[in-house]
């Protein structure tokens, strides 16, 4: 039963890499729950009739990649997905290999598909050393932020984490959102508590163009902010909601000579529907001699792959990696600005 358990969880890791639609995965972790309430010799005999997809919840897909695991036959559904979904390396192969961890990602405790536990997991296999769990901030309630009283919780239970994973590191941190007005979703004496601070616009992207300059500028200029995130907004692709969106509009001199001045990275968001900045911007924040964070703001497990993304970009651009803060170890990174 548990390498039938251990398939499906393969194959949403795998739709998460590929950025498959939703439901595909909410099928397989619907099909886990039915394995796991079935009597072991009920799924031998169902694999055997071939009867699965007789089960509620289990369909045609869900099915193949049970009964291989099963049987022990191959699995060209679980191949395929594999296959289908890798991340290459290209041009940024030697910077990827220079990374140490992932500063932006999230968890069950807002939007997240997975708990800090398996992100940390995941990314340790990758080589990772470290993540900053940024989940979002009380704002963002349809994402399920984090009011300060859960956030404290969530201090708490990443310090418990890091006696168990230790040498990897747990770092703690949030995606604070930033204002209308410029002033951060979270206290200052929260805000302080936090290994790394990621800021980001989730709201209003369309403001006139002097007041999201403003806006960015008094996120960037703010000394519990290390990580600018995903600047311009921008949806190149995809998903349903926010299909397309366009970026949003400021004055990029403005808010990079910011970042540049108070020691905030600009992040490149690595995510396929964001690519976060566009090449122009990007190339400008060098211009500005910014640091640089090449995050994957993963909602879930397969998704930590995409740094790769980033760094080709990041590479093709001549970005340096001593400019890059998830190259530098983790005291090093939490160091950093202060
Ligand atoms: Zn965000
Ligand atoms: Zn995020």
């Amino acid at each position: 039963m548990s390498a039938a358990v251990d398939a499906l969880r393969r194959a949403i890791y795998y739709l998460d890499r590929e950025l498959a639609p939703g439901q595909k995965g909410r099928a397989f972790s619907r099909a886990i729950d039915v394995v796991a309430d079935l009597d072991p010799s009920e799924l031998e005999q169902r694999v055997a009739a071939g009867t699965l997809t007789g089960l509620d919840g289990i369909g045609k897909s869900t099915a193949s990649v049970i009964s291989a695991a099963v049987t022990g036959e191959p699995n060209t559904y679980l191949d395929e997905l594999d296959e289908r979904s890798r991340v290459p390396l290209g041009v940024g192969a030697a910077l990827r290999a220079q990374l140490r961890g992932d500063c932006h990602l999230h968890s069950t405790w807002s939007d997240g598909s997975a708990s800090i536990r398996e992100m940390a997991l995941a990314a340790r296999a990758l080589g990772h050393e470290y993540v900053v769990v940024t989940d979002h901030s009380a704002r963002l309630t349809m994402a399920h932020g984090l009011s300060e009283a859960r956030l404290a919780a969530q201090l708490d239970a990443i310090a418990e984490l890091n006696d168990e994973l230790a040498p990897f590191r747990v770092l703690s941190g949030l995606e604070v959102d930033i204002l209308v007005d410029g002033a951060l979703d979270l206290s200052a004496a929260m805000l302080g508590r936090l290994d790394v601070v990621v800021a980001s616009v989730h709201s209003k992207f369309t403001m006139p163009a002097a007041e999201m300059t403003r806006r960015m500028v008094l996120a960037a200029a703010n000394p519990h902010v290390d990580i600018l995130g995903h600047c311009t907004n921008r949806k190149v692709s995809g998903t349903a909601k926010g299909a397309g969106r366009p970026p949003s509009a400021f004055d990029a001199d403005m808010v990079f000579a910011a970042c540049a001045q108070f020691a905030t990275a600009v992040e490149i968001n690595c995510r396929p529907e964001r690519q976060d900045p566009p090449d122009d911007l990007l190339a400008l924040a060098l211009e500005w001699d910014c640091h640089l964070a090449i995050n994957t703001d993963a909602h879930a497990l397969g998704q930590l792959e995409w740094q790769a993304y980033g760094c080709d970009k990041a590479t093709r651009h001549g970005a340096a990696p001593a400019r890059v803060l998830n190259t530098y170890d983790a005291d090093t990174l939490v160091a950093w600005g202060t």
